[in-house]
């Protein structure tokens, strides 16, 4: 094996040094450099040692020395000759060397390492890598990576190195010179949490996947070694793999616990549907389900029919047909003389979703009744009364439905849609109480599936991605200033051939906040003004946002979609779920202020009838490349899975369904973009082991089971399993 000289010795750390031994006393690290690590968020020996890589750097394979060029990065195997150290003052030294092959002789150069005149020694085969720089008529390299070749050792390519996330006054060579000789001495001093049986395992079924580790992922203290000093790319990978593969399988563990907590420890009404059943319900629909909604509809009647609380996220883009399959479970329950509740993030959503539910259930003896903000004392009072007895059937609502006094008879179903409007603490509160109900949350924001099974990792998860037959189709635009006119133009057209529209910007107001550029955002209130005296003013236009009263947004609504008003002048708030399929063209306003996923729930606005859609994006001034290809991503595609996987990989998770609000902790090492893969491995191991072990209480389990119960047992609330 060829050995690494690359450890500069002044680093070494005295022999007492352990795991928790802070930097400061490791010796060879200077204060400024300590200070700068503990920026990083680095205290310990231990720290630096779980302080990732962010990638590698792969040198260039070995060369002859006519090959060298200036500058460039290049390897070259040769032997040493004319190694000398010169001394200078103040106890400054120069080493230099020359390194010779058949090809050539090239000089290299150590600057007070006068240590490596021990190892350079006259006669030793050495494979050095570095830039070469032209001196006079020899290339030189000045601290290059130098590896000690045996006499029979093949140099194949110059070692792999890592590249680790900097601060300011760190360099690469000081963490290269700092971590991984650390790793070498105390990697064997690391507890190892998977048992050799679970890492050979998860190796056979990693192969099975073309993901090649060998016979078994390293152990602890290998991985950690071969991550910060590569023996090859192979080594790397396999390290990478076992590190991410632990970080994945610690989480999918805590969620199998706190998903077999959910079905042992909580209990609901089984609400089961037998055919005759089922053809009743499905027989009320004006249409026939498409496939997806049927596949989703047997997956619910799977869940309600079990004695313990679905707990299942439908998601589907807009116009998937969520809410057909929301009424369906509404009524199995109703079918098994069970209440059901339907809450929605808005008044107007609430209210249309009422009106559905009222024409679909318009002859049968189901009752439904509302509950939202704008009702009066007594209206409130005379719904609350009947849900208590249980007189109401179907209850709709917004958020008022969770405040004070409402109780049910036998609730056997919650519905929440547009799930990611409301906090998680909100969902808790409408489960609490005797027995729990079932559960079925819908969302329109699509999630990446590697997102769904992590933040979202105790939910089941079902999908909707096939649209009902004779969904209007929508074209997007990214238009230009110098469009407009010609846009107004075409949207007038449309209005006259008796189509409807709706025009969106980010704000209410012009000058809302305090910031200086806010004037340049759009608002609606003074693109109303424009527009109703210029371009549109032989048009009946209304004027929508979140600060009008109820009774004034229920108006405006109303006279929308009876066709009173042709074009609605909105912020957001017409995001969610507004139906009116007359509507099919949509002018969006300051559209970079908005996220990918918002803007495609916007046009869903405009693909609901058999008419073709058209929207057409303006942005507030000129715009950065990378946010103009953002924005293109929406001409290119119309399925809101590839939208959301794109966002995905151009911002991270982030806000997109607020990881804040799920409580997951960051991930360290995996990155969920690329790793998949491993992530599917994982959960699936994850819930075989829990259902052979549920408590893993095998002894060789005992270490894993420390790093689940440390960092998820207080978020996941898995109190009795610590
Ligand atoms: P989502 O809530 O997913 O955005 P909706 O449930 O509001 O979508 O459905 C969008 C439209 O499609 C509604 O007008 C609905 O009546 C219609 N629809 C739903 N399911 C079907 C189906 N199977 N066949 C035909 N039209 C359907
Ligand atoms: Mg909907």
């Amino acid at each position: 094996m060829p050995s690494s000289t690359n450890d500069p010795q002044t680093n070494a750390s005295s022999s007492s040094t352990g795991l928790s031994t802070p930097l400061a006393d490791i010796g060879g690290i200077s204060r400024r450099k300590l200070d700068r690590l503990g920026r990083l968020g680095m205290k310990t020996a231990r720290d630096l040692m779980f302080f990732f890589p962010r990638d590698y750097e792969f040198p260039a394979p070995p060369k002859s020395v006519e090959e060298l060029r200036e500058g460039e990065p290049a390897a070259l195997v040769g032997v040493i000759t004319e190694a000398e150290v010169v001394s200078r003052n103040a106890g400054k030294s120069v080493f230099g060397a020359l390194v010779e092959n058949e090809t050539g002789t090239v000089r290299i150069l150590f600057f007070n390492q006068a240590f490596r005149a021990e190892q350079l020694t006259n006669g030793r085969r050495v494979m050095i890598s570095g830039t070469a720089k032209l001196n006079g008529f020899r290339m030189e390299f000045t601290h290059p990576q130098v590896t000690i070749l045996g006499d029979d050792d093949q140099a194949s390519s110059p070692r792999i190195l890592p590249i680790y996330s900097l601060t300011e006054g760190l360099k690469q060579i000081d963490l290269r010179g700092l971590i991984p000789p650390l790793v070498d001495q105390l990697a064997d001093s690391l507890t190892e949490v998977m048992p050799g049986p679970l890492r050979e395992a998860a190796a056979v079924r990693l192969g099975e996947m073309r993901i090649d580790v060998g016979d078994s992922l390293p152990d602890i203290a290998t991985a950690l070694r071969h991550l910060h000093a590569p023996p090859d790319e192979r080594g790397m990978l396999a390290a990478r793999t076992r590190l991410v593969f632990q970080e994945l399988l610690v989480m999918q563990l805590a969620l199998a616990m706190k998903r077999r907590t959910l079905t042992t420890e909580l209990r609901a009404p089984p609400l089961p549907s037998p055919a005759m059943v089922d053809a009743r319900i499905t027989n009320r629909f004006p249409f026939e389900l498409t496939g997806d909604q049927r596949r989703t509809i047997d997956e619910i009647r799977a869940d309600m029919a079990c004695q313990f609380p679905m707990n299942r996220m439908l998601q589907g883009d807009v116009g998937s047909g969520k809410t057909l399959v929301a009424i369906y479970a509404m009524m199995l329950a109703v079918a098994n003389d069970h209440q059901a509740v339907l809450m929605a993030p808005t008044e107007v959503l609430a209210r249309q979703h009422f009106q559905t539910l009222s024409e679909t259930l318009a002859e049968s003896r189901v009752q439904i009744g509302l509950l939202c903000g704008s009702l009066s004392a007594a209206e409130r009072r005379e719904t609350v009364a009947a849900t208590a007895s249980g007189e109401i059937n179907l209850l709709v609502g917004t958020q008022a439905l969770l405040y004070g006094d409402l109780e049910f008879k036998r609730l056997g179903l919650v519905v929440i849609d547009e799930q990611h409007k409301f906090g998680v603490a909100q969902r808790v509160k409408l489960r609490s109480g005797g027995v729990d109900p079932h559960y079925l949350v819908m969302s329109a924001t699509p999630i990446p599936r590697s997102v769904a099974m992590t933040m979202f990792g105790d939910v089941e998860l079902s999908t909707l991605r096939e649209k009902p037959p004779g969904r209007g189709q929508v074209n997007t635009y990214l238009g230009r200033g110098e469009w407009k006119s010609r846009w107004w133009s075409f949207v007038r057209d449309r209005l006259d051939e008796g189509r409807q529209g709706f025009i969106v910007a980010p704000r209410v107001t012009a000058s809302e906040s305090a910031d200086d550029e806010s004037e340049d955002i759009a608002s609606v209130e003074s693109v109303f003004e424009e527009l109703t005296k210029e371009e549109l003013k032989d048009y009946r236009v209304g004027l929508l946002h979140g600060r009008m009263a109820n009774d004034d947004k229920q108006a405006i609504m109303q006279q929308f979609a009876r066709g009173d008003l042709q074009v609605l002048v909105s912020t957001t708030v017409i995001e969610v779920g507004i139906n009116v399929p007359n509507a099919t063209v949509m002018t969006i306003l300051g559209a970079q202020r908005f996220g990918l996923a918002q803007l495609h729930q916007l046009r869903g606005r405009v693909s609901r009838g058999s008419h073709t859609g058209h929207v057409c994006l303006f942005t507030d001034g000129e715009l950065p490349p990378e946010e103009n290809e953002r924005l293109k991503t929406l001409e290119e595609t119309d399925d809101g899975f590839e939208l959301a996987e794109a966002d995905f990989r151009m911002r991270g998770p982030g806000d997109l369904l607020g990881r804040r609000q799920s409580g997951m902790p960051p991930m360290m090492i995996a990155d969920l973009t690329r790793d998949v893969e491993i992530l599917t491995l994982a959960r699936m191991m994850a819930q075989e082991m829990i259902e052979e072990d549920p408590d893993l209480s095998d002894p060789s389990f005992a270490q894993l089971k420390q790093q689940i119960v440390r960092r998820y047992a207080k978020r996941l609330s898995l109190g009795d399993v610590a």
